[in-house]
């Protein structure tokens, strides 16, 4: 299997990921998406909304600010809670969170001389406006928007329990370790949806969702195993929480979560606590403007939330490294095609023949206006090195126009060549577009 440090120059190299401000030196837990990493992760994004948001008719789309007022994180405990403990180790410098020592020894060099356990504020704050000191914050999670929206949905959409906010946007944590690449890092996207049900009808919720994320996730070839967190690791608000892991290079490890958390979050949120009954330990809320209450039968309540929270670039990066095929002959990326960055080249066998070129051209035009994107435009003196840089980068059909296209029994045909097989195929010109409708 391919390894990490493989897979970052790969990422580098091919134009997926680049370490941000990498000219000044980088900076650590940050990263920019090249022009194929862009790509990538707009189709993982179509693929999570579409089966989330779109596929359903009782999840609502929404995308929130960034930035979020600084009561709202200390309602939902943010703001004392979400910090993490650091450890240095004295002999070898390295830093580590205290969750990831085991028994006292330090992973890189063995020994146990440690420094004291200092704890350390996850979250970025922004001064915000002109007057220095006007603090908020980037969210730690796109999770509090779609809370503190509960009740801007209700009032315009009217909508029945059970039913889910979803948004994909950053979130922004000061991790004490960033580490294993795109992984964990400072800046990430997370694809999250809040589902509030009733309040006797969440465990069975809790693992309806289990089940319906594993099955997406191997819709685009990821194969996970659950972990369910036992009780003592278990976040203040949540009742139950499995992570979905997928295969790393670093071994397996969390993609998602999905925790049933109870009435804690509507319940941190609202005004009027004592007026409901609600189970969850909550900080007295004196400034919430709104009662983020659900009436059922005349009775107002709290409802409750299952939350189903994926990073986009933890599922980037499982889903390269599931599809990075290695033998002595080739690198295949085996994307699944929603996902390919490329869809296809048009090729020109040679460069210097103009009636060639034009026509390969005519063809690429063709699929653009057709709406089969991204399609890129190829020629060159060695057809192999383009089809070898194609399944690289994942492109699922190269199609190549040659000197038969041109004229005699097979004119106005053009080569197709699959990516994974490396099979070739004849076919006319006026089925590319639906070959490529059927296969993409
Ligand atoms: P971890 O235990 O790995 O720190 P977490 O349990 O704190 O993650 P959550 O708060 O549940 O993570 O966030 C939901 C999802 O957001 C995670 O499953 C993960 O995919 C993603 N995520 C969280 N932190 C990071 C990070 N620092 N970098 C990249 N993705 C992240």
């Amino acid at each position: 299997m391919v390894t990490l440090e493989e897979l970052v120059v790969f990422c580098k190299i091919r134009g997926f990921v680049y370490s941000s401000s990498s000219i000044y030196g980088g900076l650590k837990g940050f990263f920019d998406f090249g022009p194929l990493g862009v790509e990538l992760k707009n189709n993982l994004k179509k693929f999570w909304w579409k089966e989330i948001v779109l596929m359903r008719d009782d999840v609502f789309g929404m995308d929130c600010s960034n930035v979020i007022n600084k009561d709202a994180l200390f309602f939902s405990g943010h703001q004392n809670g979400f910090q993490d403990t650091f450890i240095d180790c004295k002999d070898c410098k390295c830093r580590f969170r205290d969750d990831e020592l085991k028994d006292n020894i330090c992973p890189k060099c063995g020994s146990s001389n440690f420094s004291e356990p200092r704890s350390f504020k996850l979250m970025m704050n922004v001064n915000v406006g002109p007057v220095e000191g006007e603090f908020a914050c980037l969210r730690p999670e796109t999770a509090q928007s779609m809370f503190i929206n509960f009740k801007n949905i209700m009032d315009s959409f009217s909508p029945k329990l059970p039913f889910g906010i979803a948004q994909i946007g950053k979130a922004y944590r000061n991790e004490v370790t960033p580490k294993n690449f795109i992984f964990r890092s400072r800046e990430f996207e997370q694809m999250e949806m809040e589902f509030f049900v009733e309040p006797q009808d969440s465990e069975r919720f809790f693992f309806e969702w289990k089940e319906t994320r594993m099955n997406s996730w191997k819709k685009i070839g990821l194969e996970g195993i659950f972990r369910d967190q036992a009780p003592d690791e278990l976040a203040h608000y949540s009742k139950a929480t499995s992570d979905i892991m997928f295969k790393f290079p670093h071994g397996y490890d969390e993609v998602e979560g999905i925790a049933n958390r109870g009435d804690f979050d509507l319940g941190s949120h609202t005004k009027a606590q004592s007026s409901f009954d609600i189970k969850a330990k909550v900080i007295a809320n004196n400034k919430s403007t709104e009662k983020l209450c659900y009436n059922k039968d005349g009775a107002n309540i709290i409802p409750n939330i299952i939350e189903v929270s994926a990073g986009l670039d933890r599922a980037f990066l499982a889903v390269l490294y599931n599809s990075y095929y290695k033998d002595e002959k080739r690198t295949v990326l085996k994307l699944p095609h929603c996902l390919s960055p490329i869809k296809a080249a048009v090729c020109s066998l040679v460069k210097n023949n103009d009636e060639m070129v034009n026509f390969a051209k005519n063809i690429f035009c063709s699929l653009k206006n057709k709406d089969i994107l991204p399609v890129v435009f190829e020629f060159g003196s060695n057809i192999g090195k383009i089809y070898k840089k194609h399944d690289e980068i994942g492109t699922p059909f190269c199609i190549t126009v040659d000197h038969d296209s041109l004229l005699g029994d097979k004119k106005d045909t053009v080569t197709v060549r699959y990516r994974d097989t490396t099979e070739q195929v004849r076919i006319h010109i006026a089925d590319i577009v639906n070959f490529l409708k059927e296969n993409l």
